[in-house]
């Protein structure tokens, strides 16, 4: 009896010391979060390099960005590799070499090379497919200089490798791409990247990791399926999307909307009104995360500065994706 009392003692003991332990984890990443705004290096500092290089990474790391984004393809070899498309043909120059390996459709995908030859490949600025012309003309020469492609596992070992020499602890905010198109090549991306995650000691709500996906099926399966405990950023590009901040919150930490779908028009005096969306997610507990913060793009604002005024002062978003994580820097920091 007296052994079965005590068994039932340590059994509640072991639960309180567990709920406190999730409770300190919490609070640990609350404090973290409030601390202050977040600056996400888009696609690294993108602004100044071209995107997703490692270049681009450790200068938006050296800018002072808090989190840094990996946009995620898997390679015919299961390798998820640090790209924004499933496409290889608007930011490498595979046509040059690998002139025979594209689709019916005259695309290039990622999916269908090993990570082997993706490495063989350079990387330029963002060119439009169908003018030919550079995205950005005022960023980085495209084709100049040598770049290429690399792996997420290289860019965490790179980020880690930045926060044990500087003592900071930057974080990474990685992004499964097209979770869709990978089941119908047979490969299941979310599975492949969480195990990754894990091995680089990312597995908790207050690890610097925050991972982000638009695909809100994929989203829920990797919290409930794959049971994830990981920060988690259901991303955003419709507006009647709005209508389901309540379903994201059941699942997710965080919602990712593109900044427009945040405004709501336009008033008599051609200022800008905004929707309830900041405020609702914000009563649901999730921090809300905007993107893209663009010097050279801000349709709707006269200039970046307003933008970032409008969104941190008056919407009290949390956090901004952006290409120039310097210029957040600063504003913020005035
Ligand atoms: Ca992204």
């Amino acid at each position: 009896m007296k052994r079965n009392h005590q068994s039932f003692l340590n059994r509640c003991l072991s639960r309180i010391l567990l709920l406190s332990l999730c409770f300190f984890n919490l609070a640990g990443w609350t404090q973290n979060e409030m601390k202050e705004k977040l600056i996400i290096a888009h696609r690294g500092a993108s602004g100044y390099l071209p995107e997703h290089t490692l270049e681009s990474k450790a200068l938006a790391y050296g800018m002072g960005a808090d989190f840094i984004e990996q946009d995620l393809v898997l390679s015919k070899d299961d390798i998820p590799v640090v790209i924004h498309d499933i496409h290889l043909d608007e930011v490498t120059n595979v046509k040059e070499v690998f002139p025979g390996r594209k689709r019916e459709d005259g695309r290039y995908y990622v999916i269908d090379f090993t990570f082997a030859e993706l490495l063989q490949l350079c990387v330029n600025e963002r060119i439009d497919r169908k003018t030919g012309e550079v995205v950005y003309p005022a960023r980085f020469p495209s084709g100049t200089s040598s770049f290429s492609l690399h792996s997420l596992e290289q860019e965490i070992e790179l980020i880690q490798g930045l926060n044990k020499s500087t003592g900071k602890d930057v974080g990474i905010y990685p992004e499964v791409k097209n979770p869709g198109f990978h089941r119908e090549e047979g490969k299941d991306i979310s599975r492949i990247v969480l195990g990754i995650l894990e091995k680089y000691g990312y597995s908790d709500l207050n690890d610097a990791c925050i991972l982000q996906c638009f695909d809100r099926w994929e989203l829920r399966r990797i919290r409930v399926e794959l049971g994830s405990r990981l920060f988690l950023t259901q991303l955003m590009e419709n507006r009647s999307e709005l209508d389901d901040i309540e379903t994201f919150a059941a699942y997710a930490n965080a919602i990712g909307p593109h900044y427009g779908l945040l405004i709501g028009g336009i008033d008599l005096k051609a200022n800008p009104t905004f929707n309830d969306a900041v405020k609702r997610a914000h009563a649901l507990g999730l921090k809300v995360h905007p993107y893209t913060y663009r010097k050279d793009s801000h349709t709707g604002f006269d200039s970046f500065e307003e933008l970032l005024r409008v969104s941190f002062e008056e919407l009290d978003v949390d956090g901004v994706f952006t290409d120039f994580p310097d210029l957040v820097r600063n504003y913020l920091n005035r």
